[in-house]
């Protein structure tokens, strides 16, 4: 049975002091939170400290990208057998920001997923669609474009092993949320859409939504029957607010 996850990204935010302070707040806060497992992804250069901070308190850490190659002549990649030598649970690949700001396409993306599942991982992958794709009437196709690409590569049984989000880009770092009705029509898509190929792997995958959740509008997004938790960008970087939305869950 799929539980309820709220992961945060830190996107480029952060440094060792204020990293320091925010982790520590977290742990006594999230710990009488039962049900809910709870993540963060934190910049490359903060895993260690992440790793030093959470281990053991039951909130677990990852990246928010990796290179699709293993190792080699790859200047600045940082590999997923990397991140897994910090003690890495996540990876969040295919992010809109990696897709429209760093160039990642659907093939990249299905070879970065492809990679985290090889390292032991599970990759957080996430899809959706811009406004003018949704005003366009194509958002559907766009998140079936986004996810054939990685079942192609990785097959049904690889979104076995992973988490999706749901991030209408429109809705990220915008303050202008889903609502939870068009936040489910989505998240129902895309559940259908796997149950057409394997219903097993439909019925368990955790299914996030993204974009300017906080904790005013979690609780209603999270009633909703296909929405299993959240993937939290600004507000992950405040610590009461972050661990109200994991409360919400
Ligand atoms: C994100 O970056 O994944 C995100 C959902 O951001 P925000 O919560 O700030 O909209």
């Amino acid at each position: 049975m799929r539980g309820k996850l709220v992961a945060g990204n830190w996107k480029m935010n952060g440094n060792l002091a204020s990293n320091q302070s925010l982790l520590k707040s977290l742990i006594p806060l999230l710990k009488p939170i039962s049900g809910t497992r709870c993540a963060v992804c934190v910049p490359y250069p903060y895993l260690n400290q992440t790793e030093q901070v959470l281990r053991g308190s039951g909130i677990a850490w990852g990246a928010q990208d990796v290179c699709e190659y293993d190792h080699g002549a790859y200047t600045g990649g940082v590999s997923a057998g990397m991140v897994a030598d910090f003690g890495c649970r996540y990876v969040i690949v295919g992010h809109s920001e990696r897709r429209a700001l760093f160039g990642d396409t659907d093939k990249a993306v299905a070879l970065k997923f492809a990679a985290v599942l090889k390292a032991g991982l599970t990759p957080i992958l996430c899809v959706g669609e811009t406004l003018a794709e949704r005003e366009a009437g194509v958002a559907e196709q766009v998140v079936a474009r986004q996810m054939d690409a990685v079942t192609l590569h990785s097959g049904i049984a690889g979104l076995g092993q992973a988490v999706m989000a749901y991030e209408p880009v429109w809705a990220i770092g915008t303050g202008k949320t889903a609502t939870p009705d068009e936040a489910q029509a989505m998240h129902a898509y895309i559940r259908g859409r796997v149950a057409e190929q394997d219903m097993r792997v439909a019925d368990g995958l955790p299914l996030l939504y993204g974009g300017s959740v906080k904790a005013a509008n979690a609780e209603q997004l999270f009633a909703m029957p296909d929405i299993d938790g959240g993937l939290i960008g600004g507000a992950s970087l405040v610590a009461e607010e972050f661990a109200a939305i994991c409360r919400a869950a």
